[in-house]
């Protein structure tokens, strides 16, 4: 078997650690947070998302979840309409209103997140006194909580940094008799969380929560006994919480493909005093599978060009498994934000010297883009069909992210999210010769 990877880099090799970024303020093609409810959703279970919004926000939630219309969701919007943008109506009644009948229609639902929008901003709706509110009125059946999955300036994945964010800030303080504990942060499949629950007890780490629980009333207990690993990258804000509260990040890269995985366990085991035979045992059988699974797709992939423009803010970590454990070369690595100390790892293992843009002005990185004429191009769903059409081709971004990626057992899936666009394409390439 091909075992050719990089080894992890030391003291003098940092890769793009201290790597200048190309800044780009431009026009830029991003999804807005109210995405992200199509995979929390799914995640929570007994939690509803109602979105205050617009027949736009309710058009790009259901057609992006494609819930069918008999289904039972857990989400909705509740449409502000014209009498309550000319202020015809007392919008906090109608708004208890609708949340009164769905209460009482989905006995279901225990958290109820209220989720703004740019029509509620707009209209400068208070989100946060309408759940104190409401949350007065429903509990102890009911939490309900806000936050902000507006459009403006963002880009999807703030969504579930927003969500998260008001989930921590509520979640109970600690006991002072309290002991060392693991939150991992980040929503992840439950096949995903799962496995890795399974991996930190082989370790001997059993107090272990994960944000967003799969219960939308387990207990998040945050305090300075808390331990916090990430497992997004894009959780500046839900950090930032955690850390007022007390708890301390464990730095480490994020969990994809065999290396990365690894690495993420090792940073928590190194953290919690376990032994070094402990974590082999633990590991080197997930190890060793994520390589056989990832090995026939980093032969098709091996030297080929990658150009990420920014969407998810998943980038980085996917240009540090492309490059590190497929072999694929880096053109550009274009992110929406770039959270240095988050990314400190993954950043630490990019080759020296790759190009790393943040923001976006989309019409000069098409320019870039097409004069590089990479073999993949890793963009946004807009973007994607007229690069097609251009001859060049694309993997949706979003598809990183609603795809279970992270983990040993995923990390074959995962390099097959590249070598499959570029298989399709010579297939497609010998029907047309043909
Ligand atoms: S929140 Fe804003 S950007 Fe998102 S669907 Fe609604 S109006 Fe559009």
């Amino acid at each position: 078997m091909n075992l050719p990877f990089r080894p992890s880099p030391n003291g003098n090799d940092r890769g793009c650690t201290d790597q200048q970024t190309l800044k780009q303020r431009g026009q830029h093609e991003v999804f807005c947070g109210l995405t992200s409810i199509v995979w929390l959703h799914r995640k929570i279970e007994n939690a509803f998302f109602l979105v205050v919004g617009s027949r736009t926000c309710a058009h790009l939630i259901q057609s992006a979840a494609g819930v069918m219309i008999f289904a039972e969701p857990r989400f909705g919007t509740a449409i502000i309409d014209e009498r309550d943008l000319a202020g015809l109506a007392d919008i906090d009644d109608e708004l208890d209103s609708v949340v009164g009948r769905l209460l009482e229609r989905r006995p279901d639902i225990e958290l109820l997140f209220l989720v703004g929008s740019c029509p509620s901003e707009v209209i400068k709706l208070d989100l946060k006194r309408a759940a104190q509110r409401l949350s007065k009125l429903h509990m102890p059946k009911v939490r309900v909580l806000n936050y902000s999955g507006s459009g403006i300036e963002t880009t999807f994945t703030q969504g579930e940094d927003a969500c998260l964010s008001a989930l921590a800030a509520e979640g109970q303080t600690e006991t002072q008799n309290a002991s060392d504990h693991l939150v991992v942060v980040g929503a992840l499949a439950d096949i995903v969380e799962d496995q890795f629950r399974r991996l930190f007890s082989e370790m001997g780490i059993d107090n272990v929560t994960f944000l967003p629980a799969k219960k939308a009333n387990a207990p998040l207990i945050i305090g300075s006994k808390t331990k916090y690993l990430l497992a997004q990258p894009f959780l500046g804000d839900t950090a930032r919480v955690l850390e007022d509260r007390g708890a301390k990040r464990i730095t480490a890269p994020f969990p994809l493909g065999a290396e990365g995985t690894t690495a993420w366990l090792k940073a928590a085991a190194q953290s919690f005093g376990v032994s070094e035979e402990k974590f082999e045992s633990a590991t080197a059988a997930g190890h060793r599978r994520a390589l056989i699974a990832m090995e026939a797709h980093r032969d098709a992939l091996q030297g080929k060009r990658i150009f990420f423009f920014p969407d998810s803010q998943l980038e980085v970590p996917l240009a540090r498994f492309v490059s590190e454990e497929l072999g694929m070369r880096l053109v550009e690595v274009g992110t929406p934000y770039l959270h240095r100390a988050h990314l400190s790892e993954d950043l630490a293992r990019l080759p020296a010297g790759t190009l790393l843009s943040e923001g976006q002005d989309v019409e000069r990185q098409l320019d870039r883009c097409r004069a590089e004429d990479p073999d993949l191009v890793v963009c946004g769903l807009g973007l994607a069909n007229p690069l097609e059409a251009e001859g060049m081709t694309t993997k949706w971004s979003i598809e990183l992210v609603f795809t279970p990626i992270q983990g040993y057992d995923q990390a074959g899936d995962l390099a097959r999210l590249f070598s499959r666009p570029l298989d399709r394409r010579t297939r497609l390439g010998g029907l047309l010769c043909n």
